[in-house]
């Protein structure tokens, strides 16, 4: 692109003419004919579908696995180290509680994902 007003070469971006300082004009808005396709997996409901059944399954298994597959991957590993050191401490009595937990919790982010909601890394319920 050159400056329509000393016809010197304008690199891309820039807001002035390096030769003359005439402000150029932006041509960075996308074109109304080819809109901008949305980045993939953003607003792909395919992708944001959870199986809630199979969450707590899977937390019913190993506490912390459901967590895992809801995409709360933090969260899932420490709940799965939580659960094994507090059961050694507590000669297996954490684990039942742990266990409920972890599936109720499964199964309520699971149905939150569904319903489009923001789920934090850390939320529970
Ligand atoms: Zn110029």
């Amino acid at each position: 692109m050159n400056c329509q007003y000393c016809n010197n070469p304008v690199p891309p971006q820039v807001s002035n003419c390096p030769s003359c300082g005439a402000p150029v004009p932006q041509q960075n808005n996308p074109s109304p004919d080819r809109p901008v396709p949305p980045p993939p997996g953003v607003n792909n409901p395919v992708q944001q579908v959870k199986n809630p059944t199979l969450a707590a399954l899977l937390s019913c298994l190993v506490p912390g696995l459901g967590q895992l597959y809801n995409g709360q991957t933090t969260k899932g590993i420490v709940i799965i180290l939580a659960n094994i050191a507090l059961a050694v401490i507590t000669g297996g009595v954490s684990a039942v509680a742990i266990l409920i937990v972890a599936i109720i919790d499964a199964l309520k982010i699971a149905e939150k994902i569904n319903r489009g909601a923001t789920v934090g890394e850390w939320e529970f319920f």
